[in-house]
C-alpha cells in the first residue's frame, strides 16, 4: 500500500517505518493535512494524520477524488474528523484509543515533583554555582491531599502512584472505579468539595462541551491559598485568564501544565526564532511557579511503538480486508 503520513514529527519516524515493516510504502510529510496541502496525497491508498491534522468534510471530499480509501489517526483523539462524511464517501478510518496510561500520568507526578521541589530553578542554580537553598522549600507530598478529576484510564494510574506517595485521594468522575475505593481508598465526591478540600487538583477529564472551562474563577475561589492545580488532559479545561488571575494573588501556588488552550500551532513545533504573539503564554512563562511542557506527557518509548504498532495494525487488517479493530464509526 502506498500511506502518505501527514504532520509526521522526528521523534516517531523511525517507530513508524518498524511497524509498517516491507508491507508498505510510506511517504513521510512534515506539513499538515488541510484543504492545500491534501493534493499531496495523490496515488495513496491510506493516509495517516496526527492531532493537529484537519480532516474536515471538504478535505476528506478532496482526499477521496484523489484515490485515498482509510484515514488512521496516529491519537485517540477523533475529533478532527468528520466521520459522517469518512461514511457517506464510503472510506474508513480508525484510530489508537489507549497507547500508555501511564506515560501521561507518570508524566502529571512529574510536573507535580519538579514544581514542588523546585528542580527548575535548583538546576539553573547550580549549573551557575550556586549552592544556596533559599527559596527552594518543598512539601512532603505524604498526608497531603490530591483531588483527581476524571478517574478513566489515566486518573487511575496517576491514583495508583500518588497512593503510593501516602497522598489522601479525592475525585470526581460521573462513573466510579470501585477498585480504587477499595484499594486506595480513594473517595468520589463533587467538584465543589474537591476543589476546596485538595491540596493538589490534576486534571484527567476529556475535553467536551460540558468539561469546557471546567475550572474557571468560580471553582478556584473554593480552592485553598496556594493550591497546587497540573493540566495534563486538554487545555480548554483550564479558562486560562481566571488561573492567571489566581497565580496572581497567590490563589494557585503552582500550575504544572502540558496542555494550553491556544498550543496549536506553537506546540510540538520550534518557534524559538519567531516573537511570540500569545500574550497569554508569555504572561503565564512569566511566572516562577509555573511549569509547562508542550504536549509531551504521551512522549515515551512505549507509547510511540504502541502507536505505531496500533497504527499498523489497523492499516494492514484494512489492507487484507478485515474490519481495522479500531475502526470508528459514527454513534
Ligand atoms: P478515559 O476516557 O479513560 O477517562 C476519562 C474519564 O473522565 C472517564 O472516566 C470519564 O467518565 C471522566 N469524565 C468525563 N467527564 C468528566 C467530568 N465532567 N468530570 C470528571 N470526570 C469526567 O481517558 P484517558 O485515557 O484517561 O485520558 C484522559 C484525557 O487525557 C484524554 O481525554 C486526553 O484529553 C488526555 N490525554 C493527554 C495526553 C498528553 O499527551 N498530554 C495523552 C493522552 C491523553
Amino acid at each position: 500500500m502506498h500511506i502518505t503520513v501527514f504532520d509526521t514529527h522526528s521523534f516517531e519516524r523511525d517507530y513508524l517505518l518498524r511497524a509498517a515493516g516491507t508491507a508498505h510504502k510510506l511517504n513521510f510529510l512534515e506539513v499538515q493535512l488541510n484543504l492545500q496541502t491534501a493534493d499531496l496525497a495523490r496515488g495513496a491508498d491510506a493516509i495517516s494524520i496526527f492531532v493537529n491534522d484537519d480532516a474536515s468534510a471538504p478535505v476528506l471530499e478532496k482526499l477521496h477524488g484523489r484515490g485515498v480509501k482509510f484515514v488512521a489517526l496516529r491519537s485517540a483523539g477523533f475529533n478532527h474528523i468528520d466521520l459522517d462524511k469518512v461514511k457517506a464517501l464510503g472510506m474508513c478510518a480508525a484510530n489508537v484509543p489507549a497507547y500508555s496510561p501511564y506515560a501521561v500520568a507518570e508524566h502529571t507526578v512529574a510536573l507535580m515533583l519538579a514544581l514542588n521541589r523546585k528542580l527548575t530553578r535548583a538546576h539553573n542554580r547550580v549549573r551557575e554555582a550556586n549552592f544556596s537553598l533559599n527559596g527552594l522549600v518543598g512539601f512532603d507530598m505524604n498526608g497531603k491531599t490530591a483531588g483527581i478529576v476524571g478517574t478513566g484510564k489515566i486518573g487511575a494510574v496517576v491514583a495508583k502512584i500518588l497512593h503510593g506517595f501516602g497522598c489522601n485521594l479525592l475525585a470526581v468522575d460521573a462513573y466510579p472505579n470501585a477498585a480504587l475505593e477499595k484499594d486506595y481508598g480513594l473517595r468520589y465526591v463533587s467538584i465543589e468539595t474537591l476543589c476546596r478540600e485538595s491540596d493538589i487538583i490534576t486534571l484527567h477529564a476529556p475535553l467536551t462541551p460540558s468539561t469546557k472551562y471546567l475550572i474557571n474563577a468560580q471553582n478556584i475561589a473554593l480552592m485553598k491559598h496556594g493550591v497546587m492545580l497540573i493540566n495534563t488532559s486538554r487545555g480548554g479545561l483550564i479558562k486560562t485568564v481566571d488561573a492567571i488571575d489566581a497565580l496572581k494573588t497567590g490563589k494557585i501556588g503552582y500550575l504544572g501544565l502540558d496542555v494550553y488552550e491556544e498550543e496549536k500551532g506553537l506546540f510540538f513545533y520550534d518557534r524559538s526564532d519567531l516573537i511570540l504573539q500569545d500574550e497569554m503564554l508569555a504572561r503565564l512563562m512569566s511566572f516562577p511557579n509555573v511549569l509547562i511542557t508542550s504536549h509531551q506527557a504521551f512522549l515515551t518509548d512505549t507509547a510511540l511503538q504502541n502507536i505505531a504498532d496500533i497504527t499498523f495494525q489497523n492499516i494492514n487488517a484494512w489492507a487484507s480486508g478485515e474490519k481495522a479493530e479500531y475502526e470508528l464509526t459514527t454513534t
